[in-house]
């Protein structure tokens, strides 16, 4: 493969370590010509082809035993455009770097979700959505996009394509370039503050006024308590009033990130400490509210290590969830240290969406690495599952092809476009044949 920096053979693993691969090349093209050889090239040779992304992934969707693309090189603004709010970004570009290069041309994605590391074509490919009940996840703001097909052919997806190339799992090609509808830039009011489990998560209409009253509203709910963290974030024409530095460090790193990390191995070796380690946390919880670049607001550092799980249903299931969750804790005496995250969004018509043609809650559950996160997930997952849920396509679940057919509505028309660009299967992989049925 002359035209890519090209390595040997080399193991992979995603941030998780629930997913490992080893490529039998990787190829990091500094161009798309030099992408659409690389891609052309292995397939001719018989090999598959994924693309890398951050590996934030908790599923095996990025996993290849063939050629591994690294898009580490194909990073940028191509165009943006801020009459109307179009911008073209190169596949690789993360989301962290994204949010201020495109503020500095007066723009900003409307929604995102609560880290930015993933790269844009990554967090498109499984459906990343943040939290607002008026707003859809990222494959909502998918306004145009050029893929690497397996004979190297650069395909621009006409308008009709793009509903299922929005949220691709990595199945029609190699995005090259992906063109958003960006709004103008804005800023946020956070307001974060703890609340009684009762004051939002009592019935479907409680936790409708919360998801309604905010552009973005968030909870996260502290097992074997009854109380809940919630954030809730406001466009508003105030300036910038950011967090100090010290109270960042102090909330998002020492307190998030170093503390929580301590606490989860204590709690790790000694399962009987989580309800109260809990119980403190939650009495610990401060109050803070900031203003802040959107981009800012959203992502926020995650560094202690953990796998999730997390279903959409139909936002009205929502607090039904969470108390059958609470149930099976308290039966089956499983302590949990995670909290327990719900996010909204708004009903979309992107095919593989997970708010697909509803109004959608979002439920997630989380296990500290070190701790077996089997039974819980198992448990949540029928739960979720009872409740119409559809899984998020980076997360883990255990659904095939054919729960997941009786789930979306245009899984058959996603097939079919498959079919089409990809025929000849070159950026299938085990999930995705678990996943989409060959
Ligand atoms: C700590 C953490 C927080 C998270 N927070 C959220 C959240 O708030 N909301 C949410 O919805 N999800 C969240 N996720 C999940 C995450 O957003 C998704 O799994 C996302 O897909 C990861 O992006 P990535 O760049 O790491 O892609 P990867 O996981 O590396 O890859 C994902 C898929 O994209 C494909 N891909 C990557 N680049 C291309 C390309 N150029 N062309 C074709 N296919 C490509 C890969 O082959 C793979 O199939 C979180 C995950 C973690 C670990």
């Amino acid at each position: 493969m002359p035209t890519t920096a090209a390595t040997a053979r080399h193991t992979w693993t995603n941030w998780a370590g629930t997913a490992t691969a080893t490529p039998a090349d990787v190829a990091a093209p500094a161009t798309i010509a030099e992408l659409q050889q690389a891609v052309a090239h292995a397939a001719a040779a018989g090999l598959r082809v994924k693309a890398l992304g951050s590996g934030h992934s908790f599923t095996a969707v990025a996993v290849t035993d063939g050629l591994a693309v690294r898009l580490d090189r194909l990073r940028g603004i191509v165009t943006a455009d801020p009459a109307t709010g179009l911008a073209t970004v190169l596949a690789g570009t993360t989301l962290h770097e994204l949010g201020p290069a495109l503020w500095d041309r007066g723009l900003a994605m409307p929604n995102l979700g609560d880290i930015d590391v993933q790269t844009v074509a990554g967090a498109l490919a499984t459906g990343t959505h943040g939290t607002g009940a008026r707003l859809g996840g990222l494959g909502t703001q998918v306004a145009g996009m050029q893929l690497v097909l397996a004979d190297g052919t650069l395909h621009d997806c006409p308008a009709d394509e793009l509903p299922a190339a929005a949220i691709g799992l990595g199945a029609l090609g190699i995005v090259a370039t992906v063109t958003l509808r960006c709004v103008p830039a804005f800023v946020l009011r956070a307001e974060e503050r703890p609340a009684a489990f009762d004051e939002i998560l009592r019935d479907p209409a409680t936790f409708d006024a919360f998801a309604e009253a905010h552009d973005h509203a968030e909870l996260y709910w502290f097992p074997h308590t009854r109380r809940l963290l919630t954030k809730r974030n406001d466009r508003t024409g105030d300036a910038a009033r950011p967090l100090p530095r010290w109270r960042r460090v102090l909330d998002d790193e020492l307190l998030s990130n170093t503390v929580f990390g301590w606490a989860n191995r204590a709690c790790a070796a000694r399962p009987s400490l989580i309800p109260r380690v809990n119980a403190i946390a939650t009495r610990a919880l401060g109050a803070r509210t900031f203003v802040d670049r959107s981009y800012r607001v959203f992502a926020t550092p995650r560094r202690v290590r953990f796998r999730e799980t997390e279903y959409a249903l139909p936002r009205v299931a929502v607090p039904q969830a969470v108390a059958e969750i609470e149930d099976w804790l308290r039966r089956s005496g499983e302590r949990v240290a995670f909290p327990v995250e719900v996010r909204v969004a708004a009903a979309d018509d992107v095919w593989l969406s997970t708010a697909h043609g509803r109004d959608s809650g979002y439920v997630a559950v989380h296990q500290y690495v070190g701790a077996d996160h089997t039974r819980y997930f198992d448990a949540a997952e029928s739960i979720l599952r009872s409740l119409g849920g559809r899984p998020h396509w980076g997360k883990m679940h255990s659904l095939t092809a054919d729960d997941l057919a009786a789930l979306y509505p245009r899984f058959d028309d996603f097939r079919a476009v498959r079919d089409r660009l990809d025929p000849g299967r070159t950026f299938t992989n085990p999930y995705l044949r678990r996943v989409l049925g060959d």
